[in-house]
């Protein structure tokens, strides 16, 4: 197909799907084969612009709406979902490359935070306390503020927007979408049932773009809070510009978490377990594990893991029983093997190579398999930079306190993991380790929605977490009442100018 026969993608602009007017556009591409699936525009800023008037519009009424109203649609909204899984795993794949069943992981994880928006009734209670003086009673509403708006990376294109978008508009806000250019189809879908639940025109809009997007997403005096996911460069940028405008952001950004393996681990569940976060979604999630520290003992695991690390299948993410599909393009596959190169150029040695890998009916494909270095240093560019592939860097430590050092020594404050049979350990390890989410023989410990995503240091900026309860004070405004009423008859006495009640 040429360029311009290829589907376009559209925005969403006052519940109108409408087609860009923009000359720049940019390809989606199937990371497997290359072939083109649609073209994205670079929305104009008159379209943008267009899309945050909608938002203010619907706004003054969206905001009064009852909350039943509102949760009811994410009732209907979540059975939509479950409904078209398989359609939805299906142009994720085709779109980023994971396999089938993790595209179905990618959606359900979202799916679980619509869930949760259903239950906004309880989540959106402000407190009340009587009496704080005589006859005085206060008591807190959590106010909806505005037009939100959310900047969604390539690497979760269903979870991430389902992380943004229902929540702010169970809370009572309009919001304006910006997906990752590089695989928007998938977020399309999941809007477009959006609006089959039941989602008022302008409530949801939807922008597409790059850097001219997220900077009148920064600017644009209506929008009064940003939610970011993506790297730090980029993540760092959105947060001092959205704030410097005054506007709160939240920014998750990059990571490179650590697992710690001591010896008494159950052996082949802890292989398993870190083969799964390694290599899993060829390294591309945030909560990856790309650097493992064997302690003691443990360090003569190496050669098993290596060994069970060559069993796992790359191929296209449609071919059953694939374990690892392609990266996202050919701009990642290059500087994943460019990270690669360098460290062997450092002096890490390359104990598994998974470059080139033979995918018979794939050849075009971005696929890296998996690849394992040791003797990993933390001068080393491997270890410094997020790799963001199938790359795992192992270290040796003596002890767990050194483990635990070695880990609060790096910036990123994403994710962590220990495996280990020992209580005692695990306790010390959660009090010590100064990262936001912690797993106890658990790779891969992303909250449920009944808390908050709480990464920490380097790779968030802002207070407040998506979804769960954090998210709820992000979405909305504490206005505090603090109430008094007189009597008909009460006739008051003398002028009280203390600070007193
Ligand atoms: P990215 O930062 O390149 O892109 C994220 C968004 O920013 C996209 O919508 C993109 O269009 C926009 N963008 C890209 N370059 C820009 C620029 N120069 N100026 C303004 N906007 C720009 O991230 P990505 O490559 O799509 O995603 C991978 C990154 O996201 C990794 O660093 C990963 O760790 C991170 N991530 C973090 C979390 C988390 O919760 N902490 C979750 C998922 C992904």
């Amino acid at each position: 197909m040429t360029s311009s026969s290829v589907p376009s993608v559209k925005l969403l602009i006052n519940g109108e799907f409408v087609e860009s007017r923009t000359q720049q556009w940019r390809d989606v591409v199937n990371p497997a084969t290359q072939e083109v699936l649609a073209r994205v525009p670079f929305a104009t800023q008159d379209e943008m612009n267009a899309a945050v008037a909608a938002a203010q519009e619907a706004f003054k009424t969206w905001r009064k709406t009852p909350i039943g109203a509102r949760a009811r649609i994410f009732l209907k909204y979540q059975q939509l979902i479950r409904e078209n899984m398989k359609e939805l795993a299906a142009l994720l794949t085709a779109e980023q490359g994971k396999t089938l069943p993790d595209a179905e992981g990618d959606v359900f994880r979202g799916l679980e935070v619509v869930e949760h928006a259903a239950n906004i009734g309880t989540l959106q209670m402000g407190e009340l306390a009587n009496n704080v003086a005589n006859g005085v009673d206060t008591y807190t509403l959590l106010q909806p503020i505005g037009v939100c708006a959310g900047i969604t990376p390539f690497n979760f294109p269903a979870m991430i927007p389902l992380w943004m978008f229902p929540m702010a508009i169970a809370c009572g806000n309009t919001f304006v979408l910006k997906p990752s250019e590089q695989d928007p189809l998938v977020t399309m879908r999941l809007v477009e049932l959006a609006l089959e639940a039941g989602i008022p025109k302008g409530v949801l809009n939807v922008i597409h773009g790059g850097v001219d997007a997220v900077n009148l997403i920064c600017d644009h005096p209506d929008i009064k809070a940003v939610s970011f996911v993506g790297s730090t460069k980029v993540g760092t940028h959105v947060y001092n510009r959205a704030s410097l405008n005054g506007k709160r952001a939240q920014c998750m950004m990059g990571a490179k978490n650590h697992a710690i393996v001591l010896p008494d681990a159950n052996k082949q569940q802890t292989l398993n377990n870190l083969l799964g976060a390694s290599f899993g979604a060829a390294g591309q999630r945030c909560m990856a594990l790309p650097v493992v520290i064997l302690v003691g003992e443990a360090q003569n695991w190496l050669p098993d893991l290596v060994e069970k690390a060559k069993t796992l299948k790359v191929n296209a993410g449609i071919e059953p029983g694939t374990d690892i599909g392609p990266v996202v393009s050919c701009s990642a596959l290059d500087r994943i093997s460019g990270l690669i190169a360098t460290g062997i150029e450092e002096g890490a040695k390359l104990v598994l190579d998974g470059r080139n890998p033979k995918v018979p009916g794939y050849e075009d494909g971005n696929f890296v398999g998996p690849t394992i270095f040791s003797g990993v240093t933390t001068e080393m560019t491997i270890y410094r930079e997020e790799i963001f592939g199938p790359v795992l860097c192992v270290v040796n430590a003596a002890s767990l306190d050194e483990a635990i050092a070695f880990i609060n020594a790096n910036p990123n404050g994403n994710g962590t993991a220990l495996f280990t049979r020992s209580g005692a350990a695990a306790r010390h390890f959660q009090e010590e380790i100064d990262v936001g989410q912690v797993g106890i023989n658990v790779p891969i410990p992303v909250p449920v929605p009944l808390f908050s995503f709480s990464g920490s240091r380097a790779s968030k900026l802002g207070d407040l977490g998506p979804y769960g309860k954090q998210v709820v004070l992000f979405y909305t405004q504490t206005k505090t009442i603090t109430q008094r009423w007189f009597d008909e008859d009460d006739v008051g006495g003398a002028v009280n100018t203390t600070i007193t009640l």
